[in-house]
């Protein structure tokens, strides 16, 4: 079912953004599109929508109460959130505890090696130019943030990633690697925005060594593994484990 909204505002590749009737909030509907490879590869899967959703609700809730500001405001529907308006850095946030992905495709590195402290990479957020790895200089030079913004949003992306870890090991997962958006409110303030998914994360399951079998994120769908929404299932499941239930927003 879908809640009342205003107009839609913006659709991307899992998710639709709508306007809502407080000008400050918008309505975000989580689809069962899947994309990977910068859209190359699509599918629907049928229950991940609802499934990010819910697992990101629950994400959000537990990192607001341990003081980490986001743009979530509660759950309208099963893959209906509400959430804060705000403007969007276009910067991919991604926090790496675990080497692999695309960290191992450009550097010697092993995969499985333990990344101490967790490594911190910024992307520029452009499908055209297929999301580009950006140094400190070109992040300066792109100017999309000032100094002190740029120093908040690796502080406030580490203290994530260590809830996160936290969190998720209490129930045999391994937060392998993330990726985090921010945005800027009516106030000026950052606060965390996107989802927390395992759309978005990479988590292993650390019942199994099976280096398949304990996959339990996106990289499923990008392997051609199968059981992808099995997978989210298993981490809604254990995260309900660890939280309450999401709060309704109406
Ligand atoms: N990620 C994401 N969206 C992107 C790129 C990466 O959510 O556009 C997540 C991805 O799911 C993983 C982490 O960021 O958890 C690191 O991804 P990586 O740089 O290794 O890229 P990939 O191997 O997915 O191309």
């Amino acid at each position: 079912m879908s809640p009342d909204h205003g107009p839609l505002l913006y659709e991307g590749k899992a998710k639709r953004i709508f306007a809502a009737d407080k000008a400050e909030q918008v309505i975000v509907e989580f689809k069962d599109d899947a994309t990977a490879f910068n859209a190359l590869k699509k599918s629907q899967l049928e229950g991940k929508g609802k499934l990010n959703c819910q697992i990101s609700a629950c994400l959000f809730e537990m990192i607001e109460a341990l003081g980490v500001r986001t743009h979530y405001l509660g759950i309208a529907d099963e893959n209906w959130m509400v959430a804060e308006r705000v403007k969007v850095i276009p910067l991919e946030i991604v926090l790496r505890n675990i080497a692999t992905g695309s960290l191992c495709k450009e550097t010697p590195i092993d995969p499985g090696t333990e990344l101490k402290p967790p490594l911190l990479d910024i992307y520029f957020k452009d499908d055209g130019l297929a999301d580009p790895l950006l140094t400190d200089a070109r992040l300066e030079l792109l100017g999309l943030v000032s100094a002190e913004q740029r120093i908040e949003i690796e502080t406030i992306s580490r203290r994530v990633n260590e809830l996160l870890k936290g969190f998720f090991e209490k129930v045999d997962l391994l937060l392998v690697d993330f990726k985090l958006e921010l945005g800027i409110n009516q106030l000026g303030e950052l606060l965390v925005a996107d989802e927390i998914s395992p759309d978005t994360c990479r988590i292993w399951d650390m019942r199994t060594n099976d280096p398949e079998n304990r996959i339990l994120d996106k990289d499923r769908f990008r392997k051609d593994l199968g059981r992808v929404v099995d997978s989210y299932a298993e981490i809604h499941k254990r995260v309900q484990g660890i939280s309450s239930k999401p709060r309704n927003y109406s």
